[in-house]
């Protein structure tokens, strides 16, 4: 179909058969999770990803709705296909999308994607993600401590996931291309057991690790003590054989674990 993409919506339609079959063959094996696609678009993914399971769709879109309710008229019929229209943000009731286990698998519209992996790693619903996203953000999530690009995004992810490189894929298999390059990352997450400590804190440990990222290149000490008390970090420094210079890109995720619960443990 000739249609006009809306870049206020993120819209680059993916039509490279290699990537949309890669994208199907790393859907983990977990037979009693519904798929969930999140911006159906033209519906070129939905549709491998219906030749093997059912799916949830959502889709801002109303003239896109229309064009997926047309294309797709016999699956919506005998329910393989529901799908949502409107902002999936506004889906998300009660910190979970859906009421079932599901798996996001999407292209995701680049302006809103580190908002909607963030929505689902918290999603207790959710188990799994594979994502088309812009190389850049990718390269954050999957970043290891050490890397220039480890942020407070692979801290998050990598607390509560596993993070995985799928593949690379240039503007070209795009329609219209974008001006960046994209990757498809997968991140399958943990289960944890209820006492899990950092879970039940997660919004004050992801406000302590913009605290700790806010001057990224500074040092990761100066940084927290502009929250917390500085002979406690010192200690905590200590207790953790951490040099006080260290860099807040080159500290370990456990570290950062041990240093949250340790600050907690003084209060
Ligand atoms: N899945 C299609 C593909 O692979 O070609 C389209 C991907 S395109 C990058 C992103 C899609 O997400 C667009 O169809 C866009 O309209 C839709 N979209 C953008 N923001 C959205 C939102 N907040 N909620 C639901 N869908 C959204």
């Amino acid at each position: 179909m000739k249609y006009q993409a809306k870049k206020k919506f993120g819209q680059n339609f993916l039509h490279d058969q290699i990537i949309l079959e890669k994208i199907v063959k790393a859907i983990p094996n977990s037979s009693n999770s519904q798929i969930v696609e999140i911006g159906a678009g033209l519906g070129d993914l939905t549709q491998h990803l219906l030749k093997s399971q059912d799916v949830v769709g959502f889709e801002i879109d109303p003239d896109l709705c229309k064009y997926l309710e047309k294309k797709f008229s016999v699956e919506l019929k005998n329910g393989k296909l529901k799908l949502h229209c409107g902002d999936v943000l506004d889906f998300w009731n009660q910190n979970s999308l859906i009421k079932n286990k599901y798996q996001i698998i999407a292209n995701l519209p680049y302006y809103v994607a580190t908002k909607i992996i963030l929505k689902s790693l918290e999603d207790k619903n959710c188990n799994s993600l594979i994502v088309l996203i812009q190389k850049e953000v990718a390269d954050k999530f999957l970043a290891e401590a050490g890397n220039r690009n480890f942020s407070s995004l692979s801290v998050i992810a990598k607390t509560l996931s596993s993070v995985e490189k799928i593949i690379d894929v240039n503007p070209s298999s795009f329609e219209p291309p974008p001006k960046v390059q994209s990757t498809v990352i997968k991140l399958e997450k943990f289960e944890f057991n209820e006492s899990y400590n950092i879970l039940e804190n997660f919004i004050q440990f992801k406000k302590f690790l913009e605290t700790a990222f806010k001057q990224p290149r500074k040092k990761l000490l100066g940084n927290l003590s502009k929250d917390f008390p500085k002979n406690e970090l010192e200690n905590i420094f200590l207790n953790l054989g951490l040099d006080f210079s260290i860099r807040p890109h080159q500290v370990a995720i456990v570290d950062y674990h041990q240093i949250f619960e340790q600050l907690n443990s003084l209060k």
